[in-house]
């Protein structure tokens, strides 16, 4: 069975792609500096797969901590899922973001140098694309850097092509998220965010469970449709379907890959409000706020290289996205905090 290092894998991607992993034949082990993630998800994951994966708390910047990672657990390929992802504060504390973000690339990169793996996928973001010219995006698209974590992403994917350039040894696969949702069917695991949602869905859930009033939704006056801004939802549960058809194309054909990760469908803010409201069976309050300053009003993705190169494809809709969101929102209503 091939070991496979994920980096932040007690996060919300790392944990669902963890399942889908042990579900696919690999042996999941984990590494986590629970800096936005709590130990609890462990259990959770026990549930779920009725396997214990090993979990390494530690930084993942820590070249000799995460080679010595490596070596133990005999690791043939990394999933480098570490880093800060809100927007704003990356704006407010841009060095906070290129520490952690480019750091932990390094310190993987750096280690898994010193041993015998050479396969990494990384986390990248559909927010290199910044304001695209045309939708949807496909992966040709030219990166723009709005704020200063699309930048740190934009590094990370630059360092792995200089790095494979390098050495033909290793290989790399950038994978581009659109807008992940929805948690694991078992309502076991789940996104939870500590303070204020940044993003959508997780603040609709927590207005949906009583936890905060309304939902303001940032624009009425976009150019879509019904004047909502519109973005590419897509089920976590597909993301993490897409790590393994990724990694599997990196261990078989030793080739790099830069994909899409997205439904291809665009849906509103409004969309997904009506929804979730479907899911959770009650009306949602919400109101109309301002514009929020750097969004764009509609992205969507060009999924179709993820199709031909990987086999992989979006199957789950935005029902299905908002009833799992729902099922782990009602049944956590604090998160893994309990209560
Ligand atoms: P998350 O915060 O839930 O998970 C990240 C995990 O990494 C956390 O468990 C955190 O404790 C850990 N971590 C952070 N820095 C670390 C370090 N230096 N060493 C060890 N562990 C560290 O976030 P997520 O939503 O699961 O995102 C995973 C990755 O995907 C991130 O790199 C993020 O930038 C990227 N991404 C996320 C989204 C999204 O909307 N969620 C979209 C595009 C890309
Ligand atoms: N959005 C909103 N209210 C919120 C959070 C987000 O109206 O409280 C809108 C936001 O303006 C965008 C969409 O929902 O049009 C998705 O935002 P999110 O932050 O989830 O993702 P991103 O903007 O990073 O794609």
């Amino acid at each position: 069975m091939t070991r496979v290092l994920l980096t932040g894998g007690a996060g919300y991607i790392g944990s669902h792609t963890a399942v889908a992993l042990c579900q696919s034949g690999f042996e999941p082990v984990l590494l986590d500096d629970f800096s936005n993630s709590v130990p609890a998800v462990l259990d959770r994951l026990a549930r779920i797969t009725g396997r214990a994966f090993p979990c390494e708390h530690g930084d993942a910047a820590d070249v000799s901590f995460v080679r010595q990672v490596i070596e133990r657990h005999a690791i043939e390929a990394v999933v480098h899922f570490a880093g800060f992802k809100a927007v704003g504060e990356s704006v407010a504390e841009p060095l906070k973001y290129f520490r952690n973000n480019v750091g932990s690339a390094l310190g993987v990169l750096d280690a898994m140098r010193e041993t015998s793996c050479r396969a990494l996928v990384f986390s990248s973001t559909a927010t290199v694309y910044g304001d695209p010219d045309r939708v949807p995006v496909n992966e040709s698209a030219p990166r723009r850097y709005e704020n200063p974590y699309a930048q740190t992403k934009g590094m990370v994917e630059d360092i792995l092509a200089a790095t494979a350039r390098s050495d033909p040894s290793w290989c790399f696969g950038v994978l581009r998220y659109f807008n992940p949702v929805g948690a694991h069917p078992s309502g076991l695991i789940g996104e939870d965010p500590h303070g204020t949602p940044n993003n959508l869905m997780p603040y609709i859930s927590q207005v949906a469970i009583g936890r905060r009033p309304a939902l303001q939704i940032f624009g009425g006056d976009y150019a879509t449709p019904d004047g909502t801004g519109v973005r590419d939802y897509i089920h976590v549960s597909d993301l993490a379907a897409g790590h393994v058809a990724a990694l599997r194309h990196l261990l078989e054909r030793r080739e790099g890959l830069i994909v899409n990760l997205g439904s291809g469908q665009g849906h509103s803010v409004l969309e997904v409000l009506r929804a979730y409201e479907r899911a959770c069976g009650h009306a949602i309050a919400h109101q109309l706020a301002p514009r929020r300053p750097g969004d764009v009003a509609c992205y969507y993705a060009d999924p179709g290289l993820a199709h031909s190169l990987l086999g992989w494809r979006a199957q789950r809709t935005l029902d299905e996205m908002c009833a799992d969101a729902w099922r782990w929102q009602s049944g956590n209503p604090n998160g893994y905090h309990g209560g």
